[in-house]
């Protein structure tokens, strides 16, 4: 879909929400909208005009990556950009998961004039739903994931540190044509592979460690998100049992996406296997989220979710289940919404522990 597509659908919504304009200063937003990518540029939407705001140090850039908006180059203040955009306007929104305080006092007090109302997720709702291009990018970020996975088994050794093992993940991924990691590798090894989000550490691995590792590519600007807990040498029983719930309980998320779901009821299916097991204190976090060109993005898989999915959404499916003191299992997929239920876009193993011996 262009650009112009994009902000055509966003001018509708203007409407809907009695707005003159729209004021859009989430960056990924903008990078949606218009193309353009870099650390300042905000977009300025009306029913009949698109303008890129941005300063000089990025004005050649917008002239290559923007060819469906107005540019407009401003010193250092966007109020100064502004000055010329606001002048007719009377209801302008902003986006106030995005803007700061700072910087909403600084337009109330040089347009007096102008009311400028909180909006939520105008061009997030736009983005949940993926077209053609962005899946393909996505199976492309999933891709270079897996295959990451596979090459790293090899590497996964006794006396490696965690984080020589997220190095590599991240040297592989851009040496397969990832533009970088989708975030920051997290590898956690023995007791640390229960630490939700672990940083890794120098800690080195043990033999009859759980090895956890997620992590993603971004292909294109799209994201993937992939975990896989593997054991080093063989498992104990205790820990294959663990591994088997969390993949039961996968099994189950995955089941339940599909179109018309709702984001808490598909948090509950997975969660109702781990719950059944007695370790539901033990998942302690929600069931996955939507990717694209953020890793976290809308909509939500969790207790608290009021979204309902929608076909052409991807989502991750990611129970765990974390003992302290002696390990996590987490299996993370990244799942597309299709017409009839759900595709799993990964293809690296899940079906029971892995051990590397
Ligand atoms: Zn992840
Ligand atoms: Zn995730």
């Amino acid at each position: 879909m262009s650009h112009a597509a994009r902000t055509a659908r966003l001018q509708a919504s203007l409407a809907e929400n009695e707005l003159q304009a729209l004021l859009v200063t989430d960056l990924t937003n903008v990078l949606y909208l218009s193309g353009f990518a870099g650390s300042n540029g905000q977009l300025f939407v009306t029913s009949d005009r698109v303008v890129l705001l941005t300063d000089p140090r990025y004005a050649a850039r917008a002239g290559t990556l923007v060819s469906d908006a107005e540019i407009s180059i401003y010193e250092t203040r966007l109020r100064d950009g502004l000055t010329p955009l606001l002048a007719e306007q009377k209801r302008v929104g902003i986006e106030a998961t995005s803007m700061t305080v700072a910087d909403k006092a600084d337009l109330a007090g040089a347009f007096p004039d102008v009311e400028l109302v909180d909006t939520r997720a105008l061009t997030e709702e736009l983005r949940r739903t993926k077209d053609e291009d962005e899946i393909a990018h996505i199976r492309e970020a999933v891709r270079v994931a897996d295959e990451t996975f596979s090459w790293v088994l090899d590497r996964i050794e006794p006396g490696r540190a965690e984080r020589d093992i997220a190095l590599d993940l991240e040297v592989h991924m851009r040496s397969l044509g990832a533009d970088a990691p989708s975030f920051e590798p997290i590898v956690g090894s023995g007791p640390l592979s229960a630490h939700i989000h672990h940083s890794p550490s120098d800690r080195a691995l043990e033999l009859g460690d759980l090895v956890l590792l997620d992590f993603g590519a971004r292909w294109n600007g799209y994201c993937s998100d992939l975990t896989r807990t593997v054991v080093l040498g063989s498992a104990t029983d205790e820990q294959r049992a663990q591994y088997d719930l969390v993949a039961r309980a996968h099994a189950a998320g995955v089941a339940a996406v599909m179109p018309g779901a709702g984001g808490r009821d598909v948090d509950a299916q997975a969660r109702a296997v781990i719950d059944e097991a007695g370790r539901g204190a033990e998942f302690g976090h929600g069931l996955g989220h939507g990717v694209g060109l953020d890793i976290h993005e809308a909509p939500r898989l969790h207790k608290t979710s009021e979204d309902t999915l929608k076909v052409n959404e991807v989502v991750t499916v990611e129970p765990g289940v974390y003992i302290v003191d002696s390990g996590g299992v987490r299996i993370e997929d990244c799942v597309l919404v299709t017409e009839t239920g759900a595709e799993v876009l990964g293809k690296a193993p899940r079906d029971g522990l892995l051990e590397m011996n």
